[in-house]
């Protein structure tokens, strides 16, 4: 109030109604220009954003030494780490391996089950093994086709283990293979990638037609596995044994 007073009549008390109101006098002069670039809107909405953080979180900005650091947590804001990002951050797998297996930790694959959901109708019919009703608990690794896939994916590393269903299968690897060394990296990577293969597979039946042979797509998914080692020095030497 005083400022605007000042502004408009050069004393701090009310002396006039302001011609054009404060409020409207601080608007941008125009828009976002709809020929601005991704980072000039980026700018924009993010002045929004510090605007939106209130007052005494603004004091971040008058240091004497700005901090990007503590700016982007007071943006960001504090959440509670979930179980499952050593799984997605820590994973050397191909981008659309993680992608599709981030959705699948997630449970934001559009299985047939969900799809039903939200009102659109389809077989609900698993169409890897016609046997039971597609969800994601099924197809990762309780259908008898992936499950069969997994089995043999585990018996090639190496690891004991009977294939289970997908929160089980999370459990797992959160439990015992989350870890830095190289066993423990390969298992979150065969994982994924079998994933992203059993989803490729599901959506080739559903949408081509085309069924896939399991013994070619273990051996993609050995092809995929080796060519990753090979890209990391850590895991050279553990994927040349495999
Ligand atoms: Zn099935």
């Amino acid at each position: 109030m005083a400022c605007r007073c000042f502004l408009w009549s050069e004393s701090a008390g009310v002396t006039k109604r302001a011609l054009v109101a404060w409020e409207r006098l601080c608007l941008p002069k125009v828009q976002t220009p709809n020929q601005a670039s991704w980072m000039v809107r980026k700018i924009i909405g993010a002045s929004k954003f510090i605007m939106n953080i209130g007052p005494a979180n603004l004091s971040v900005f008058y240091l004497a030494y700005f901090s990007t650091r503590k700016t982007y947590n007071l943006l960001r804001g504090n959440f509670e780490k979930v179980p499952w990002k050593k799984l997605i951050c820590n994973n050397p797998c191909p981008p659309k391996c993680l992608f599709i297996g981030w959705l699948a930790v997630l449970r934001r694959l559009t299985t047939c089950d969900r799809l039903v959901k939200i009102g659109i109708q389809c077989d609900t019919l698993c169409c890897l093994c016609s046997k039971e009703q597609e969800d994601i608990e099924h197809l990762f690794f309780s259908c008898s086709w992936s499950s069969e896939l997994w089995t043999k994916v585990l018996s090639w590393i190496g690891c004991i283990k009977q294939s289970e269903s997908w929160s089980s299968e999370i459990d797992f690897v959160t439990a015992h293979a989350t870890g830095n060394l190289a066993k423990h990296q390969i298992y979150r990577m065969v994982l994924f990638t079998s994933v992203y293969f059993v989803w490729r597979e599901r959506n080739q039946r559903h949408f081509q037609g085309v069924t896939g042979d399991l013994n070619q797509v273990f051996r993609e998914i050995q092809l995929v596995v080796y060519s990753t080692c090979f890209l990391y020095k850590k895991l050279r030497n553990v994927g040349q044994e495999l």
